[in-house]
């Protein structure tokens, strides 16, 4: 008898254990999870349709209505990290050939374009210089020229540090027939969303940041105007896996329970603690706690000599930092000697920012005073490092 196929030998080699450093994410995410999250996932795994597990599920959802802040029942997470929240609600919420008005102030803006015009939408791409927010005139101008079916606007732009007002902007949106949908990956939880009072129709976020969660679910919510539109399609939404339609019945917003695709199991445990917890400290108290933490790292940045990005105090972003890197300094360098010397990631820029600015996350667990004086320590003995002292 032939000898038949070969069996390739193990790589790589299995036998050593997974060794992992520890280390301080203090860049724009993911952020370290917190470690009752992280105990959550060695629990024994359920059936995806077994009742406890459901329960889970509903329990998700409840958290969910408590951080967007909604009586809506139209909460739940997708099967994946932020771009999935991003892809679903853009894929559901818009037909071919409808409008959708983009407010593009850095990539995250400019990655919806992308996606949007993928799926055959008519995109109005409103471009802002990296650093500035919009304002209500200037939305309400937009809506009013392009009688768009929905509005896109990223409430913490991660790539630029800025913080958008969503003020007003739900209540103008629904004037004028458009759902307002709003990005929160790196918002939730450390800034404050009022999903209902604010007239927002539709948010997705992320787990990994002020959720203090391993990346891998997208929470996301509708309000009943965005639900009608999704339940009301003239044509069938394009992907079957992000189809809120029937990911909406596993999650239990319409009265039955089926299987669409098996669920997260370990990573809804996971987003079941993180919402514990958030609920535990309490929303008010976990926004004053980022909001102490930015202020502790701005006190020290600028004993340092150190810069803002974002021009207006009004728009800087609490829960991702932007730095102005100053002449002279290599700020890859800083952050390599972060990294090698305390373990503390410090990121540079993305997108519009690349190359001009260092990025601090301060985001749920980690928004604490030591690990900003570790951040601080970091980019005193870095700067010095490098022979940088303010003038
Ligand atoms: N939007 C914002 C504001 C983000 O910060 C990020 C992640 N950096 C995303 C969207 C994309 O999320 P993910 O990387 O989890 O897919």
């Amino acid at each position: 008898a032939s000898p038949g196929p070969r069996v390739w030998p193990p790589t790589p080699d299995p036998n050593p254990a997974l060794q992992i450093p520890q280390r301080f994410l203090m860049g724009p995410g993911p952020g370290n999870s917190d470690p009752r999250v992280l105990a959550t996932q060695s629990l024994p795994l359920l059936g995806h349709m077994h009742p406890p597990f459901l329960k889970i599920m509903d329990e998700v959802r409840q958290g969910l209505k408590y951080v967007f802040q909604t009586e809506s029942n139209y909460t739940l997470c997708v099967s994946g990290t932020g771009h999935a929240g991003m892809e679903s609600t853009l894929v559901n919420l818009l037909e071919p050939g409808e409008t959708l008005l983009v407010g593009n102030k850095g990539i995250w803006g400019a990655r919806v374009v992308d996606m949007a015009r993928r799926m055959g939408v008519n995109v109005v791409d409103l471009k802002k210089e990296a650093g500035r927010t919009f304002s209500l005139e200037e939305l309400t101008a937009a809506v009013k020229e392009h009688r768009p079916a929905v509005v896109f606007l990223v409430q913490g732009d991660s790539s630029t540090g800025v913080h958008q007002s969503l003020a007003g902007v739900g209540p103008m949106c629904a004037e004028h027939g458009a759902l307002l949908l709003v990005d929160t990956v790196c918002s939730l939880g450390g800034v404050p969303m009022f999903a209902d009072a604010w007239g927002v129709d539709a948010i997705y976020s992320g787990s990994q940041k002020c959720l203090s969660a391993p990346p891998g679910a997208a929470p996301l919510f509708l309000s009943e105007r965005a639900l009608a539109k999704v339940r009301g399609r003239k044509t069938p939404v394009a992907s079957y896996y992000f189809d809120l339609n029937l990911v909406g019945d596993y999650w239990g917003w319409y009265g039955s329970r089926s299987y669409h695709h098996t669920g997260m199991v370990s990573m809804w445990y996971a987003m079941r603690e993180a919402l514990a917890i958030v609920a535990e400290e309490g929303l008010e108290a976990g926004w004053a706690r980022h909001a102490a933490a930015h202020d502790q790292l701005w006190a020290g940045l600028t004993e340092l000599g150190l810069e803002h990005f974002v021009p207006a105090p009004e728009d800087r972003l609490v829960t991702v930092n932007t730095i102005k890197v100053p002449e002279g300094v290599d700020w890859a360098a800083l952050c390599k000697f972060a990294m090698e010397r305390y373990a503390v990631e410090i990121a540079g820029g993305l997108g519009p920012t690349a190359g001009k600015i260092w990025r601090v996350g301060i985001m749920g667990y980690n928004a604490k005073p030591a690990n900003i004086e570790l951040v601080l320590a970091a980019f005193r003995d870095g700067l010095a490092a490098q022979g940088w002292a303010k003038k």
